[in-house]
């Protein structure tokens, strides 16, 4: 392995734990991540010695307080490449972002017969506040469509995109299958539309490098839980021009410049979108995750989980009954793994390894158009982040080796 993961292992105390008796084999990231010593340890110290409210108390903790909070906000515009911290923005997750975006952005850009484009592979987070948007503005949804390993399909983006897109939404990595989209070619082509572009990047920050200048995609969104930072915690970023142009999302304390007995004046950016008391204790030990990310290094994680990936898909390919999903080019592909085992209900093998001590994921992922589309109801996802290793691989197989037994007069031998 090209990562020392066992060293990274030892710092996430949930990992020595044991789960119905049994050493945990936690291979359930892609929903979210475990989290490591120091990050727990920056979020009871900051309750311990540091909590107090941002932005509002004319004291020195809450000053400190602030300072924290804006620090994650630098540290964040760093990890992702945007040159202005002010264009991140701190929300509660993925999904509130992209909420953000399809109400604030999408009420006032998008109008009756315009078209959002979206793909049938998306989470539901990047599907349902669209489709709200839609059914608000009388705007219509097109699908991007799909190649048959579960890869945008690039040949027919033009299909989708006229002179009416007004945004395009993508997902950077697929929740369910993997796949790793060329979101700068969508990007460059949506814009060459005429669309605006929102990457959900709530399988991409965790796993890929990711620079949005590079990129040049107008929101990228994405949640802290699944990158070893807190849960209550998710980023939008934004070009500021956009952002500047949008009206509020919420409206209440801080979002505001003044308030008159009947009208208010937003606040510049970040403010302008932070309504209320954030969650400040994750926002600061949020910086930490980031931190221990960079240090690490994202391309060596990336490379490390493709080894697993390989590694996974050869263990399993060889168990008879087993269908894989997802591109059989791993190198498109990062590190989850969806299955079925023959006849078995996904629910039945999720609760089978449980009892062996793994932790996977089973059902329709959020993506249930995907699932109707490929006529299952559902699969078993194994998904593989930082601390996992080859053992975990080697647990996996051993526990579908006991599916196989008890379901044995329904499964291939
Ligand atoms: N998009 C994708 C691709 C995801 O995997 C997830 C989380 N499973 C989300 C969006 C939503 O993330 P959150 O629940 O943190 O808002």
């Amino acid at each position: 392995m090209s990562l020392d993961y066992r060293t990274i292992k030892e710092e996430f105390p949930i990992l020595r734990t044991q789960m119905n008796g049994k050493p945990l084999v936690f291979l359930d990231s892609a929903a979210s991540s475990q989290k490591p010593q120091r990050v727990i340890d920056a979020f009871s110290d900051y309750y311990r010695c540091r909590n107090a409210n941002i932005h509002r108390g004319a004291y020195r903790l809450s000053y400190e307080a602030t300072d924290l909070y804006d620090q994650t906000r630098r540290r964040i515009a760093r990890f992702l490449g945007a040159a202005e911290p002010e264009t991140c923005i701190f929300t509660r997750n993925t999904t509130e972002s992209i909420n953000l975006v399809a109400s604030a952005w999408g009420d006032t850009n998008v109008g009756e017969g315009d078209e959002i484009v979206v793909s049938e592979l998306e989470h539901h987070s990047n599907l349902v506040p669209w489709m709200m948007l839609a059914q608000r503005r009388g705007a219509k949804l097109r699908h991007i469509p799909l190649t048959d390993d579960g890869h945008y399909d690039y040949d027919r983006l033009d299909e989708v995109l006229s002179p009416r897109t007004r945004i395009v939404a993508v997902q950077h990595m697929s929740n369910v299958l993997g796949s790793i989209h060329d979101i700068k070619q969508v990007t460059a082509r949506a814009h060459a539309a005429g669309a605006t572009v929102l990457v959900d990047g709530a399988q991409g920050a965790c796993h890929l490098p990711v620079n949005v200048a590079d990129i040049d995609c107008d929101f990228y969104a994405l949640s802290a839980h699944k990158m070893l930072g807190p849960t209550g915690v998710g980023v939008l970023y934004g070009k500021r021009k956009i952002l500047e142009s949008m009206p509020p999302f919420l409206g209440g304390g801080d979002m505001i410049l003044t308030v008159s007995r009947d009208s208010f004046e937003p606040a510049p950016l970040p403010a302008k979108f932070e309504a209320g008391t954030p969650n400040i204790a994750g926002v600061v030990a949020y910086a930490i995750a980031l931190d221990y990310l960079e240090k690490i290094g994202i391309e060596n994680i990336h490379a490390h989980e493709k080894e697993l990936l390989r590694y996974a898909v050869d263990e399993l390919e060889r168990i008879p009954g087993i269908t894989l999903y997802g591109s059989r080019n791993l190198e498109s592909r990062g590190a989850v793994v969806s299955f079925n085992v023959d006849a078995v209900h996904s629910h039945d093998v999720g609760t089978i390894l449980d009892e062996e001590g793994i932790a996977i994921r089973a059902g329709h992922h959020c993506c249930e158009p995907f699932m109707r589309k490929c006529g299952i109801s559902g699969t078993a996802r194994a998904s593989f982040y930082v601390y996992n290793g080859p053992e975990d691989v080697d647990a996996l197989v051993r526990g579908l080796q006991r599916v196989r037994e008890v379901f044995k007069s329904v499964v291939a031998h």
